[in-house]
């Protein structure tokens, strides 16, 4: 096996040491990172992910425990071979991006080099190919960098933190603070980082979207590393067991639901099995599809056919009766949904009386049906006026269920348990889709 880039052994981080608010940001850490891996320390905020990170720039001094660096304890080392260290074999870039404002950008990536004793003209010409490369213009490199987009700030720190070329390079955050497009920009620049200047990266991050730019994924918890997970999808440069780069339906479901444990993900997965006919793959074809909807870009006519194609043309693989079914019931769904949207917007009108009671009859109408329940005419008055508390905000969901299940001499419509849920459930599906409206934004790309 090659030799590692860097070799966490048993390590401990305590804050306040001593003190009354002594803390353990990370507890008993081992790990290895190989030379060229782009490996990602992944988990909520408060986990403990800037905290190994800095403990790899050699920023904080370990409790117990061991920071090896190309085979070196970095914190045996004098000041002096530190500083080297910090200077050259290791970069870094920030989620505040860090750059100097009172003076130019070429002199923020090029200021590092002087340290190293580097002549001017050297500084200059590296500063200008770098910022070149992560598409700064010339004209930009003697403004000041707060005369820039933060998207632009950020490839300028990057640029600084390769100026002497380190081996690895660190980044905590580093599209935290940027639009989507701009963040776009500086992920595929990491990516290049690591694939064309075959860099070991380590980048911090708390979205689950960026995950797949990583050959592995550190899933980190409460300051323990709980689980190392392989990227299927990207050729590994650690060697791997057999069976290891398998896209498993767990490391499918980490998509859906990151921060939970891998016992909880295999919970879902043995409930999505019981509950669901078809499996995740479909599944997530399926989410797509609903997207689609939601974002008006697939009709009922283009649902129908995903739905009953087969599951090896890219399809759902549904029976001709069961996919009608669906069609009807997510369509159902949405159109009724626009109906609660509609009587929120108008519940400050003045013919809102009017509104709401037509509105009303058709929702009821469409409950009844989509449930099959029947009815007393008593027992309808009571769901009317429930239903009209529940969509105006007036109860709350369990007030909703409750009503439905309790007595007529309690007040409420005495529906028989399993009714009174699915009343309740149906309604929270239509409140949940009623309430928000896609952003005219989320819609750019979608062809109409
Ligand atoms: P993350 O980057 O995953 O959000 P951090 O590594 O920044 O987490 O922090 C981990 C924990 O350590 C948090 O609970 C944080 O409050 C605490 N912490 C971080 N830095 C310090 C510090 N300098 N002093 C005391 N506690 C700290
Ligand atoms: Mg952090």
């Amino acid at each position: 096996m090659a030799k590692t880039a860097i070799q966490v052994d048993d390590m401990v981080i305590t804050y306040n040491k001593g003190k009354s608010n002594e803390f353990n940001a990370l507890q008993h850490i081992s790990a290895e990172i190989f030379p060229r891996e782009y490996i990602i320390l992944f988990g909520p905020s408060g986990c403990g992910k800037s905290t190994l990170l800095y403990t790899m720039l050699g920023g904080i001094v370990p409790e117990s425990g061991h920071m090896y660096v190309k085979g070196e304890d970095i914190y045996a080392y004098t000041p002096a071979e530190m500083n080297e260290y910090q200077q050259a074999t290791i970069g870094i870039v920030y989620q505040q991006f860090n750059l100097i404002s009172s003076i130019s950008v070429l002199d923020n990536v090029a200021l590092p080099m002087i340290f190293l004793n580097k002549s001017v003209a050297e500084r200059n010409a590296r500063g200008s190919d770098l910022l070149r490369r992560f598409g700064i213009p010339q004209r930009l490199e003697d403004k000041l960098p707060t005369n820039m987009s933060g998207g632009q700030q950020q490839r300028v720190a990057v640029a600084r933190a390769l100026v002497n070329d380190p081996e690895i390079l660190l980044a905590d955050e580093p599209v935290g603070n940027l639009d989507s497009i701009s963040a776009e920009h500086v992920m595929d620049s990491f990516k290049e980082i690591n694939e064309k200047d075959r860099k070991t990266v380590i980048l911090v991050t708390h979205d689950a979207k960026y995950l797949p730019y990583a050959h592995r994924v550190f899933y980190m918890r409460d300051g323990v590393l709980r689980r190392v997970a392989v990227n299927a999808e990207k050729e590994q440069v650690k060697r791997v067991k057999p069976g290891e780069t398998i896209v498993t339906e767990i490391e499918k479901l980490t998509r859906l639901y990151p921060y939970d444990e891998p016992l909880t993900l295999k919970v879902k997965s043995v409930v999505n099995f019981v509950t669901q006919t078809i499996g995740f793959r479909q599944l997530e074809r399926l989410e797509l599809a609903i997207l689609e909807i939601l974002k008006g870009t697939m009709d009922e006519g283009m649902f129908l056919d995903l739905l009953r194609r087969p599951s090896m043309q890219n399809g759902i693989g549904m029976s001709m009766e069961e996919s009608v079914q669906v069609a009807r019931r997510t369509f159902g769904l949405m159109k009724y949904s626009h109906d609660i949207e509609r009587f929120r917007v108008e519940a400050h009108s003045d013919d809102m009386f009017l509104h709401q009671q037509k509105f009303i009859d058709r929702l009821l109408e469409y409950l009844r049906e989509e449930i099959g329940l029947q009815s007393t005419p008593q027992q309808l008055q009571i769901l009317r006026i429930a239903v009209a508390d529940r969509v105006g905000g007036i109860i709350n969901a369990d007030d909703f269920h409750q009503r439905m299940a309790m007595p007529v001499a309690m007040g409420g419509a005495d529906y028989a348990e399993h009714n009174a849920y699915l009343l309740a459930r149906y309604m929270e599906k239509l409140i949940a889709q009623g309430a928000y409206t896609i952003q005219q934004n989320e819609l750019v790309g979608s062809h109409t």
